[in-house]
This record gives structure tokens, C-alpha cells and sequence, in this order.
């Protein structure tokens, strides 16, 4: 089964011949009989452990992931947050590449101090620094497959050799490099982690986030982390979710090519400095993306010669682009770092400089045309 066949049929089961499965908003399952109820695989018996329609999800997500086993959460940060805290205890510390999505950096770099994790930040792109950041207590590896906001890739396969090399745990956040480019499973990671609110639900209504690993790691972390942390997805956003979800491979290739046509505007004009999109032979870190991704999604950012000046006034002249957080929708949407972002992540490095000129365009279904008349019209106005 492909990609698209999958999406459309796996998992989903069929009552009544009803095409769309049903949706399960029950909270309660009640059994018959005594035994029945006391037997160990009853299905399903409340749906913070466990609901027929969120099940569903379930299967085709880890078989999109090739994946055992998968648990969705009732947002991308639940699922993260409920990961750090099933592999890490007290005494433990955590090696994470940087830029990263702001909510990982703030649970490893503060909150989790709470509880005695420490965490050092590297840069992933030399493998260098890793191997300098190990520690006794170095206890997991946690890195993203296309990076937050500078769009970086890292060398995937030295990465986890390292982790492996020690003995770590190795999670990825592959939200923006999505299932449909980069598998990381393949490449001997423990543990996938996605926001399913931004490319695989791809409709902007639902807020959600998955855990994909071996059915041995979905199973204990259910049964203790999810239970008593309760940060289940709710059955309704799962269904929408299952909807959104099964035009997933259309929306990634027609988004990915409008974006290679951007990207190759974007890097032909006089006012842009850089392009951070390494789909576009002549970029930055091509050969490495092409070696490890399947292609190109529709997420890039770019940085402008004329700093925050420049930025506000590009971002206020386009049209069809959206000025919003998050991205992966429908919808064309802009962001940019100098509106907000915490720059303590990057302070005293390389990125510190860039953080004023970077915009951030995630491209939508919107004829392309359009999409590169309204850059093209923004940069004008610059
Ligand atoms: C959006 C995002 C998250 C958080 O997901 P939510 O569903 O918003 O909680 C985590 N990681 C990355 C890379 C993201 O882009």
C-alpha cells in the first residue's frame, strides 16, 4: 500500500458501509457481565485510555511513520511534554540541538530543572558538538528533522550513531520535515513526536500531537504517563484529524512545489540576503537534505537586507499571506522572528543576527500564481 491508499483506507473500520467512520464521543464503555468487564483485553473501557475513533488515528498514523504503535495527545506539546517526562527522571540530563520549537526549549530548559533534568543546547550541524556535550547522566538525544524557524537539517544518520554509541534515548520532532519527506523510524530514532495541527491535519481546526515508537514504549507510556497525565486528544479532533489527514500526500506535493517556485523568486532578488529552504540545488545544506528527505514541504523562511524596517513593511504589504503563529494549513501564512520569539535560545551565537531579518512563509493551496504575485508585489514595497 502507498502512501495515498493508506491514508484513505488503513485502520478505519466500517459499520454499516458507512464510507467515513463513525465518531465515538462517548467517554463511558460498559460491558455485559461481570467477567466481561473484569477481563484484561477489553477494549475499551473509558477514552482517556482508549477510544474506538482516536484508535483509528492511531493505526494510520504509526503505519504513515512506519511505526509499531502510536498515541495521539491532545496537542503537539502534550505529546512532548509527556515523552520527556515517561524517559527522564531525576539526575538525568538531555543533549537537544537548537534553534528548537520554543515550547521544547522552555520545558528542557527550565521547567524540567524542577525536577533535577538539565539539558545542553547544541548545534547539531557539527556532530562535533554532541559528542563534546555527553555526559555520565546523559540520558536522551532530542533533535527535529527540519528546524524551527532557520530550517536547518542535521546529519541524521551521525546523530544517531552517537546516541546509540552511549546508549541514549533518541526522540525527534519531525513536525516540519512531516512523515511524507523524512521517516526517522528508518533511521534508528526511538521515539517520532509530531504536532498534528500544523501539515497532518492540514485544515487549521484541530490542535493535537502523536507519539510514534515500538508498541513495547506506546504501551507503558499509556498505561502510566497518559493515565495519569490525561492529555488524551479529544475523539472529536480525532475524526477531524482522520479527515484532514487523508489528503495529506496531495496537500504536501502541491504546497512543496508552490514553495520551490517562492523559494526560487525569493532567491533571485536583490533585498533578500538568504534563503532558508535547502530543497533549492544552490542553497545551503542541499546535498545533505537530498541525501536524507524525499522532498521539499511548503515551509521556508528567508531574511531581508534591511532588517526589521524591511520586514514590517514586507509583512504588511502582502495580500494572500496571512500574518499568524503556527503554519501548515490550507492557508498561506507569514511570521516573523522580530515580532516575537526568544532570542535567549540563540544569544551569543550565529543566529543571533538573523533573528531581526527572518520572515517565516508557510505556503498554502493557493494557486501558486497568486502566491508568487503577492511576494513579488511585497518586495516591491519594501
Ligand atoms: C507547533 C509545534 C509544536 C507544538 O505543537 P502544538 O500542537 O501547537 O502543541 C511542537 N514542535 C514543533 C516543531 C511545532 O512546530
Amino acid at each position: 500500500m502507498r502512501m495515498q491508499t493508506m491514508l484513505a483506507h488503513f485502520g478505519e473500520e466500517t459499520f454499516h458501509g458507512a464510507v467515513v467512520p463513525p465518531l465515538f464521543l462517548n467517554s463511558i464503555f460498559t460491558s455485559n457481565t461481570f467477567d466481561e468487564m473484569k477481563a484484561p483485553d477489553t477494549p475499551y473501557r473509558y477514552s482517556r485510555m482508549g477510544n474506538p475513533t482516536t484508535d483509528m488515528l492511531e493505526k494510520k498514523l504509526a503505519a504513515l511513520d512506519n511505526g509499531e504503535a502510536a498515541k495521539v495527545f491532545a496537542s503537539g506539546m502534550a505529546a512532548i511534554s509527556t515523552t520527556l517526562l515517561h524517559f527522564l527522571k531525576q539526575g538525568d540530563h538531555v543533549i537537544c540541538s537548537y534553534p528548537i520549537y520554543g515550547g521544547t526549549y522552555a520545558m528542557l530548559s527550565g521547567w524540567m530543572a524542577r525536577f533535577g533534568v538539565t539539558c545542553d543546547f547544541v548545534d547539531f550541524r557539527n556532530l562535533d558538538n554532541i559528542r563534546g556535550a555527553a555526559k555520565p547522566n546523559t540520558r536522551m538525544l532530542f533533535t527535529e528533522g527540519y528546524s524551527t524557524m532557520f530550517m536547518d537539517v542535521f546529519d541524521l544518520r551521525g546523530a544517531i550513531e552517537i546516541s546509540k554509541a552511549h546508549g541514549w534515548v533518541s526522540i525527534i520532532d519531525n513536525t516540519c520535515a512531516t512523515p511524507a519527506t523524512l521517516k526517522p523510524l528508518d533511521w534508528g530514532f526511538d521515539v517520532v513526536v509530531h504536532s498534528l495541527s500544523k501539515y497532518l491535519s492540514g485544515h487549521s481546526d484541530v490542535i493535537g500531537g502523536v507519539v510514534v515508537s515500538s508498541r513495547d514504549t506506546i504501551r507503558k507510556l499509556t498505561e502510566i504517563e497518559v493515565s495519569l497525565i490525561g492529555g488524551s486528544l479529544p475523539p472529536f479532533d480525532a475524526w477531524l484529524a482522520n479527515r484532514g489527514i487523508r489528503t495529506f500526500g496531495l496537500r504536501m506535493k502541491q504546497q512543496g512545489e508552490s514553495a520551490m517556485r517562492v523559494a526560487a523568486l525569493l532567491a533571485g532578488h536583490p533585498q533578500v540576503e538568504r534563503v532558508n529552504f535547502p530543497f533549492l540545488p544552490g542553497l545551503g545544506q542541499h546535498e545533505l537534505a537530498a541525501s536524507q528527505m524525499s522532498g521539499p514541504t511548503g515551509l521556508l523562511s528567508f531574511e531581508l537586507r534591511g532588517g526589521e524596517p524591511a520586514v514590517r513593511r514586507f509583512v504588511d504589504a502582502l495580500r494572500w499571506f496571512k500574518l499568524g503563529v503556527s503554519w501548515g494549513g490550507f492557508e498561506s501564512l507569514v511570521y516573523a522572528t522580530a515580532i516575537g520569539w526568544q532570542r535567549e535560545q540563540v544569544a551569543g551565537t550565529e543566529y543571533e543576527s538573523r533573528v531581526d531579518k527572518l520572515v517565516r512563509l508557510s505556503i498554502g493551496l493557493e494557486d501558486a500564481e497568486d502566491l508568487l504575485e503577492d511576494v513579488e508585489q511585497a518586495l516591491a514595497r519594501i
